[in-house]
């Protein structure tokens, strides 16, 4: 490593979360106002002998909300007793509930969120086609997680991402019994992407993602070495035990005491600097620090999309499979993968496949092109594959 490359690599790191987040102040100024995240919903004081018209003056809610959750049909009903609505608990659930789904609805930006479906679709495809044609180059898989981590983040905020539809929907659940349908639509459609073709949301359309991605590619020669340290594979039985730790530990504060714990090092915040407190701060500093030298941290340790999507990778059509026929067992795609995956995927030897990212630098990297992302089953290597000596046909030519 050259001192040169060390200070490109250092610059480089330093002006993309400069960029990203100076860059990100200025589109949510532009967007305007919506807060585009879960608000926590008061629990109301409620007593029975209280009429309705009290009970709004005690939580201060205007007549038009006490309105929609009494379903009162005239002005004269505000002064109906509560006990006539269930029991404490029965009214203020049915308040908490009908209070979030609202803050719910008024946090978002309609017209934001079905353009930037319609822009995923798009963007997704078009890299599915360059993909297959193979122009990916090194150099321009960098511009394109640049263009994707622009366009899904910077300008078309942090929310929806596939992340929050998960976190937010387990954490409403869990503090109102609400369930707001537009974001298990959206969590449907993110799933039906990772059941069409492996994790390729997360590939190439998270914000969160793709930022760790591109910040581990700048640390790499084209070559796939490290230009500052090593690159680090950790084993996917730890990362996988961590992140599915994490997840029960999230939904069982949730349950239990009301509170987000991701929301305070949400990665996503990134986009949103503004909500970023100190702790948060420094989480996401490390977070991307420690991206330099090991795949993806937050969506291997930490991310319940990450652990979901990757139970239904199990069932994804489109993935990486190895053609025995061709292969000749060079090992190139096993080093290449930024992920203990290729040398599961290769050897077929183990019950759990740790999570492909759909980066597809095993098949760039391929002498023989014997790896396919295709709807094609994967098979089993031969008995004698590992043993027995293969000739390399750039070799032998
Ligand atoms: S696993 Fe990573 S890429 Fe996928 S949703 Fe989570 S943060 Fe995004
Ligand atoms: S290198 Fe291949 S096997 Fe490894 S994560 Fe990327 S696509 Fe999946």
């Amino acid at each position: 490593m050259t001192k040169n490359s060390l200070l490109q690599t250092s610059l480089l790191f330093v002006v993309t979360l400069i960029l990203v987040m100076s860059l990100s102040i200025l589109s949510n100024r532009i967007w305007g106002g919506k807060p585009e995240q879960l608000q926590q919903v008061k629990k109301p004081q409620v007593e029975l002998e209280m009429t309705i018209s009290q009970f709004g003056q005690v939580n201060e809610l205007p007549n038009s909300v006490l309105k929609e959750i009494f379903e009162l049909k005239a002005k004269s009903d505000l002064e109906k007793k509560l006990n006539e609505y269930g029991t404490p608990g029965q009214i203020s659930d049915k308040v908490m509930k009908k209070l979030a789904l609202a803050s719910e609805h008024g946090s978002k930006n309609w017209i934001k969120i079905p353009v930037k479906f319609g822009l995923w679709f798009v963007f997704l495809a078009t890299i599915y086609f360059l993909l297959r044609k193979r122009k990916v180059t090194p150099r321009l898989r960098k511009w394109l997680l640049s263009i994707s981590l622009l366009l899904f983040g910077v300008v078309m905020g942090s929310d929806p991402n596939p992340m929050g539809t998960i976190k937010d929907a387990i954490h409403l659940y869990g503090t109102t019994h609400a369930i707001f349908p537009p974001r298990l639509i959206a969590l449907a459609i993110f799933l039906a992407i990772v059941f069409l073709a492996n994790k390729y949301i997360c590939a190439w359309g998270c914000q969160a993602g793709t930022l760790q991605e591109l910040i581990f590619r700048i640390n790499q020669t084209d070559t796939q070495k490290a230009v500052i340290g090593k690159h680090l594979k950790l084993p996917f039985v730890l990362t996988n035990t961590v992140r599915f730790i994490f997840l029960c530990v999230f939904t069982l504060v949730v349950f239990t005491w009301g509170i987000d714990i991701i929301e305070p090092i949400d990665p996503f915040k990134i986009y949103k600097p503004g909500y970023l407190g100190i702790s948060g701060g420094i989480f996401l500093g490390a977070l991307f620090l420690a991206s330099l030298f090991l795949y993806r941290p937050w969506c291997q340790l930490f991310c319940p999309f990450g652990f979901v999507g990757w139970l239904v990778e199990k069932t994804s059509l489109v993935k990486i499979s190895v053609n025995y026929e061709t292969c000749i067992n060079c090992q190139k795609c096993v080093t290449a993968c930024p992920t203990t995956v290729m040398d599961a995927l290769l050897r077929r030897d183990k019950k759990t496949i740790p999570d492909c990212f759909a980066c597809y630098t095993c098949r760039d990297i391929c002498p023989t092109d014997s790896i396919h992302f295709s709807i094609r089953n994967r098979t089993f290597p031969p008995v004698d594959f590992f043993t027995k000596r293969h000739k390399d046909p750039a070799i032998s030519k």
